[in-house]
């Protein structure tokens, strides 16, 4: 007998296929059966009565590490039937974090990640593991190695040319971090203290990776001025390692990069696969992104970390420096000049002072204190030892058109987890925000074509054999819903709302959100 039989569905079954009327049978956690099953027996049986019933939904770019010990994790991601996450991202992981940069990487990471869980410490990847399996968790968790972490462990904020004992150092904790049980690596050039490798000591701290595999997933040295030659920068890593990447978050920052370098990035991926690279990239479906905000500042000045930068900001000298290369630079992702202050929020603000700025855009708080948009910039950075997030509207809805519209491209959300604040609405509405408006409202995609980005893609790319699927021997995690009822709910000033429409999701053939109300069933597992 089987444990559910849902009935009369309308099938997306991953593969990108169109979909199909069947039956889906449940037993033991796994897929049993799929086709015309009416007349077997069944502990329970849902009429799905022409609802899609599609595989449990990936999302392979989120920040969650440490947002998974939080009460009430999993709620967000399930109400928009998200299964199964992949935390650390951009480099940033939380684990491992080992050695006399702990503090200083944490406190980079926090506006990204939060912070450290209490009573916590996460010295590798088991480590990591073993303290997240004493929480009960709704969905499936995965985490990648982060090397920005990693090389911060190794040789801290400091900008230079590492040595070999450091670069050994990197290897062994990337290693083991694999070997823990990570689902791969992610990188972010973009970040400190990655952003202080040249190319080949980049290659040479992935060095173990060489045809290993193993997925690496990619933010990029710049995603502004020259997002394109960042793009070559990571084809020739990719030419070098021969082993699977991602580009992440694929994205052209600034007015005069729209409708420009996101064509010139694609030809250059297309050209790449035809070639042999094992290439592929994500994107999220917003106009905005959200990172710690001083990503706006010039990286150079974070080399010794957030205690070197929060001097350099109280330094006139360093300030007027700094404020130059911001008015004029584009050596770096320089966001400030590619968007406007005014298209960049200051969000989870920690001092009591500052709570009246929060979600508020620098051009708007320098209004309310009576000061060059710089100055406020640079005071409200050095008050809150840097740890502020942004909400930065950073991108055209034009390029998110073209990027989706490649077979290759993933969908992911970037979501970030900081401890408090405003947040970006794709944390609670990423999937409802594809659904609602690319396929249903727009018809950008298909169904099965939107589906594919959040399941099977993705499952595939990271090696997940019984994910991404329906198929007998698939692993049952399902979600049922009826597109028409799919929205986000959240809004830009209030996105902290659970996404409506979706009706039924299992996990590992348990339903942990029934008829659209979550249950106990907390069978996540650790990947
Ligand atoms: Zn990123």
């Amino acid at each position: 007998m089987f444990d559910y039989l849902i009935r009369n569905a309308v099938v997306v079954d991953g593969t990108g296929n169109a979909p199909f009327e069947a039956d889906v049978a449940i037993r033991g956690g796994r897929i049993e059966a799929v086709g015309k099953l009416a007349d077997q027996p069944a502990g329970q049986v849902i009429d799905a009565a022409g609802r899609y019933l599609t595989p449990g939904f990936i999302d392979v770019h989120r920040h969650g590490e440490a947002a998974a010990f939080r009460d009430g994790y999993g709620k967000a991601e399930l109400a928009q039937g998200l299964t199964l996450v992949i935390n650390g991202n951009c480099g940033l992981s939380m684990a491992p974090i080992q050695g006399p940069n702990r503090q200083e990487i944490l406190d980079y990471l926090a506006p990204v990640v939060g912070d450290m869980p209490a009573g916590c410490d996460f010295t590798s990847v088991a480590e990591y593991k073993q303290q997240l399996s004493r929480v009960p968790q709704r969905i499936h968790n995965g985490i990648l190695v982060g090397m920005g972490t990693v090389r911060g462990c190794a040789a801290g904020f400091y900008d230079g040319p590492l040595n070999d004992e450091q670069y050994a150092f990197i290897h062994s904790l990337l290693k083991q971090g694999l070997e823990d049980g990570a689902q791969g690596v992610s990188l972010g050039l973009g970040y400190a203290p990655e952003c202080f490798y040249d190319t080949e000591g980049m290659i040479r701290s992935l060095e173990p990776l060489k045809d290993s595999g193993v997925v690496i997933t990619v933010h990029m040295r710049q995603e502004g001025d020259e997002v394109v030659e960042a793009l070559e920068e990571m084809l020739t890593v990719a030419r070098a390692l021969r082993t699977p990447m991602q580009i992440s978050h694929l994205k052209a920052i600034g007015t005069r990069n729209w409708d420009r370098c996101v064509p010139k990035m694609i030809e250059l991926l297309r050209a790449a696969r035809a070639e042999g690279i094992d290439v592929t990239c994500d994107v999220y479906p917003y106009p905005a992104g959200s990172t710690q905000l001083i990503h706006v500042l010039p990286p150079e000045f974070q080399a010794g970390g957030m205690d070197a930068l929060t001097e350099a900001l109280l330094d006139p000298g360093k300030r007027e420096i700094m404020k130059q290369r911001m008015k004029t630079g584009t050596d770096f992702e320089n966001i400030s000049l590619l968007v406007g202050f005014e298209n960049i929020q200051a969000t989870s603000l920690r001092l009591p002072e500052h709570q009246i700025y929060e979600g508020r855009n620098i051009v708007e708080i320098a209004r309310m204190q009576g000061k060059d948009v710089y100055d406020a910039l640079f005071d409200l950075l050095a008050a809150e030892h840097c740890t502020p997030a942004m909400i930065d509207r950073i991108t055209s809805d034009s390029d998110i058109d073209r990027i989706l519209s490649e077979p290759y491209s993933g969908v992911i959300s970037d979501a970030t987890y900081p401890e408090n604040g405003l947040m970006h609405p794709r944390v609670y509405g990423n999937i409802p925000r594809l659904l609602e408006h690319y396929v249903r409202e727009r018809g950008l995609l298909t169904i099965e074509a939107a589906v594919r980005k959040i399941t099977g893609l993705p499952a595939e790319r990271f090696c997940l054999k019984t994910k991404g699927h329906i198929a007998p021997g698939m692993d049952a995690d399902l979600c049922l819903f009826d597109l028409k009822n799919i929205h986000q709910t959240g809004t830009w000033q209030k996105p902290d709302q659970l996404a409506a429409g979706m009706d039924t999701v299992f996990v590992m053939g348990k339903p942990a959100l029934l008829e659209g109300e979550f249950t106990d069933h907390f069978v996540g597992q650790i990947l």
